[in-house]
């Protein structure tokens, strides 16, 4: 049977590894839209070689672009943030939502409010809305498929079991490239350096918040919003392997990891099938020649990351949309030279210190306030040089 698709972000890593998976299965998937911020001749490369029916660049100024590349395809071509928006609200059986950061949020709710069913990898849009977006899923009876390797784990470990018997969760982290770097190293750790993942091939900006662990706050926060257990139910452990993707352990005591190869390919396969599964092209996962699973405790000395991640959710309100909102800015800044690597996560800090209080944002518009705000506030600081 044929189910159709949208996916949101096709010409990024998520998007590429999406689309793979489709590539090798044809007959199962009818893409209907792609979109993309501008690489307006990639995309129109994917519409073309998939059959999609609408390519939709969000930057409106790609959009000639994009036409001339579409040429005499017959794919219908549109450009801009309104257009990315009804791409979303546009029926389909499944929509991946593959944008990064909080640019994916109005899509991701035009999904949702259409009762979609969201394979969902842009963990920025429900950090910054967790609990608008939750209610909104349940209101619109939408279903939300955690595609976030973490939380597909956890996904695919809780099946057939109750959220009231849960004990604990257990976010497991590889620590990112400078996991054993002292702290004077950190300091002066290069755009480069930082995105030199050992076990993942992402975005720049996952894998620079990798390096910072801000990736595992922004999750814990994600998982706080997908898996109600509360926070005191929540752990990080470090596991520089990336074998075991996270665990969830029972009121009886017993464990339940999930593991597999450290490919986005395996958590969007799982969303793309279920609630069946479907072949990857993965290798089996050989344990004897892995040899040793080792584990450790985050140090939020040299990583404070996962320390604001916390305090922001505990602190709740717009905390975490300032937080996202000012690791954008941060990891920006980073990636084009302006700050050090140890700034990024004083940056976010200092930026929900001096933001206001304010209460839960309980409108898309009050969100992308608040989003808009910090942003402000956080370029203002990278102005002022207050950090250095
Ligand atoms: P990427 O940078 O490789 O791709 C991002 C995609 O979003 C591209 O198609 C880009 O054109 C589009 N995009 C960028 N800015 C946009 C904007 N302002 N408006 C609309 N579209 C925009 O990123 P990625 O690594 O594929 O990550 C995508 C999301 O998935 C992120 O939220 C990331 O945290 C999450 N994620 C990624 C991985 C991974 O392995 N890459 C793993 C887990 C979760
Ligand atoms: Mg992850």
């Amino acid at each position: 049977m044929t189910r159709t698709l949208t996916l949101l972000g096709a010409t990024g890593s998520i998007g590429a590894s999406t689309l793979d998976l489709v590539r090798r299965n044809r007959d199962a998937w009818q893409i209907d839209a792609l979109t993309a911020h501008c690489s307006a001749a990639e995309l129109a490369a994917l519409a073309i070689e998939f059959g999609a029916k609408l390519a939709v660049v969000s930057d409106e100024s790609c959009l000639p672009e994009l036409r001339d590349a579409l040429g005499s395809s017959g794919i219908e071509a549109a450009g801009g943030r309104a257009a990315l928006v009804e791409a979303a609200a546009r029926p389909v059986d499944m929509t991946v939502a593959a944008i990064v950061g909080c640019a994916g949020l109005a899509p991701v709710m035009a999904a949702i409010e259409r009762g979609g069913t969201i394979a969902l990898a842009n963990k920025e849009a429900l950090v910054s809305a967790g609990e608008m977006m939750m209610e909104a899923v349940s209101k619109h009876g939408a279903t939300l498929l955690p595609t976030d390797s973490e939380h597909n784990a956890i996904f695919q470990c809780l099946s057939g079991n109750r959220m009231s018997d849960v004990a604990k969760i257990t976010l497991t982290a590889s620590g990112g490239p400078l996991r054993t770097w002292s702290a004077e190293r950190l300091h002066a750790a290069t755009p480069a350096e930082a995105v030199a993942h050992p076990n993942w091939s992402m975005g720049a900006k996952i894998s620079v918040d990798s390096a910072t662990m801000m990736n595992k706050g922004l999750e814990y926060i994600e998982a706080y919003h997908l898996f109600p257990v509360g926070l005191e139910k929540l752990g990080i452990v470090i596991h520089p392997q990336s074998v075991i993707h996270s665990m969830v352990e029972f009121r009886d005591r017993s464990t339940l990891a999930q593991l597999g190869p450290s490919d986005m390919r395996v958590p969007i396969a799982s969303c793309l099938a279920w609630p069946r599964r479907m072949d990857t092209p993965m290798p089996a996962l050989d344990l004897a020649a892995i040899g040793e699973l080792t584990f450790f405790p985050p140090d939020e000395t040299r990583f404070p990351a996962t320390r604001l991640a916390r305090e922001a959710i505990r602190a709740g309100g717009s905390a975490p949309a300032i937080l996202n909102a000012a690791n954008e800015i941060a990891v920006a800044a980073f990636l084009a030279g302006q700050i050090r690597f140890t700034r990024i996560a004083a940056l976010v800090e200092e930026t929900l210190a001096r933001s206001n209080d304010a209460p839960r944002p309980a409108s898309l518009d009050e969100v992308l306030a608040v989003d808009q705000s910090a942003r402000l506030q956080a370029r203002s600081l990278l102005e002022t040089n207050a950090l250095v």
